[in-house]
């Protein structure tokens, strides 16, 4: 009854999709990208604007039915979801609207970065964002926003310049520098805890053709592509991105199809300054070893940002666990010597991410992305088809985890960390977690936003 009473209410104030199990289409809507998350909602709720985003979280609140928030649905813990209660499913709002004067651009809490580069690139211009163009803008940045132009103009949150915010309270509230600033100050590294982001304003820059593209290199030269890396991104200039990532060849044609499914380290450069100085920046690094294969060259920025979006179809079963580091010493690049290459799928990796340049810039309490003084931020990826493997290649990402955790810092960055790090949260806020739960008691005293590497009020 209690049911019936919650769907009815939700149809009769959104006019878009409002699914409940048993519906059409209520399978393919209740799907995420980690295909070991099968969770039934009670309803699904295809939010097209703000009206109904504030329908959705009012009678969640009143139901007391649990509330799970849904931008691109690739949270790896599968936050985007839950079991019989109301999920908000933003992606009718992608709408990107670019002011190129003013250069920034405004974006729908439902938008895919894939969107989003599509349209600022046709101006020239790009924020940081990530590296999978299916990946949501919401989730990605309200926890931090790490890509290739992250040394160069910061982390997403960085960019930020406003949100459009649905608080507990079903008010739409505006958050900035001078509009509820403890709010924007939360929102930049909070995660999804402080409400739902109906939009996001970016400020932008001229970015349009990079320099960049994956070099592989062989596994035995790994040591030595880590420890020029780890020395060259120290100050390397900063329109350069890119990290090292173990990873099994797969059957494309810039590699020898003898070597299809051999492992490699390779690297993934981004080089965003002008095109012609890209290869005298790379000179460095292909001295350091024969490069073995390599699709490198002059490409518009959004083509880089979906060039390996093949890796990660929806459905594949995720696990993953992050740390940040500081200093990447000789012990840890042995760690990774010792774990990476039995990266046990093609869709499986590590990354090493640079976060130094202009997000090291920003103070540790400017915003609740604490970890400004990291240099690296580290994930280990699991991700493969076959559910009868969960438990050999979940193994393979803790063993690697509990080796270069110790070596790392004690934090990780929240969207790369797993379901089972909640205890980690803490640490992972260092000095700005007690003013995070100041600013949720304030807004969210109920934990209505409790689906996310939740800071408890
Ligand atoms: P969702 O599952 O929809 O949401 C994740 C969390 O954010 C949930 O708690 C949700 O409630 C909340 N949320 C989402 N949108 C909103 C909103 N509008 N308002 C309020 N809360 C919201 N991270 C990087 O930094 N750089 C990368 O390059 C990168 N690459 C990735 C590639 C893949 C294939 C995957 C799976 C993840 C990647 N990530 C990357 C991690 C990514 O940032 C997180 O998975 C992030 O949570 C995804 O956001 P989403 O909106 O797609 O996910």
């Amino acid at each position: 009854m209690v049911a019936e009473v919650t769907v009815e209410k939700l149809k009769s104030r959104v006019s878009g999709g409002v699914i409940a199990a048993g519906d059409e289409g209520y399978d393919e809507a209740r799907k995420v990208l980690n295909g070991m998350i099968d969770r039934r909602p009670r309803v699904i709720v295809q939010a097209a604007g703000i009206d109904e985003v504030v329908a959705a979280v009012d009678v969640a609140r009143e139901s007391g039915l649990e509330l799970a928030v849904r931008g691109g649905a690739h949270s790896v813990p599968g936050f985007g979801t839950n079991d019989d209660g109301i999920v908000i499913d933003l992606s009718p709002m992608s709408t990107v609207t670019v002011d190129p004067e003013r250069r920034t651009a405004r974006a729908g809490g439902g938008t895919t970065w894939g969107a989003f580069n599509e349209a600022t690139g046709a101006h020239g211009l790009a924020t940081t964002g990530g590296i999978i163009s299916t990946t949501g803008v919401g989730g990605l940045t309200l926890g931090g926003g790490i890509g290739y132009l992250a040394r160069g103009h910061g982390l997403s949150l960085d960019n930020l310049v406003s949100a459009q915010v649905v608080t507990a309270e079903g008010r739409s509230v505006t958050a900035s520098e001078t509009e509820n600033e403890d709010l924007f100050w939360a929102l930049r590294g909070g995660g999804g805890n402080f409400g739902v982001v109906t939009e996001f304003e970016f400020r932008l820059h001229p970015v349009a053709e990079i320099y960049g593209g994956p070099l592989f290199f062989e596994k035995e030269h790994a040591g030595d592509v880590l420890r020029f890396y780890r020395e060259f991104i120290q100050d390397a200039p900063e329109e350069f991105g890119g990290f090292p990532a173990w990873q099994i060849a797969p059957p494309l044609p810039f590699i020898p199809e003898d070597r299809h499914g051999d492992t490699f380290l390779a690297f993934v450069a981004c080089w965003a300054g002008p095109v012609e100085e890209g290869e005298s920046i790379l000179k460095g690094l292909r001295d350091v070893a024969p490069v073995a294969a390599e699709h490198v060259g002059a490409m518009p920025y959004a083509a880089l940002n979906s060039a390996f979006d093949g890796l990660y179809p929806p459905g594949l079963q995720h696990y993953w666990k992050a740390n940040f580091v500081t200093e990447l010493t000789d012990e840890a690049i042995d760690a990774h010597l010792e774990h990476g290459p039995s990266v046990p799928t093609v869709n499986s990796t590590m990354h090493i991410y640079p976060i130094n340049g202009a997000c090291q810039r920003v103070a540790g309490d400017a915003t609740a992305f604490a970890y400004r003084d990291a240099t690296f931020a580290t994930v280990i990826v699991g991700a493969w088809p076959d559910p009868a493997d969960n438990e050999a290649n979940t193994k393979w990402v803790r063993d690697y985890y509990e080796a270069t955790a110790p070596l790392s810092e004690e934090g990780g960055y929240v969207n790369f960390m797993a379901g089972d790090d909640q205890e980690r949260i803490r640490a992972n806020y260092k000095g700005n977690y007690d003013r995070l739960v100041d600013v949720k008691r304030k807004y969210d005293p109920d934990n209505l936003f409790h689906l996310n590497q939740n800071i408890k009020p």
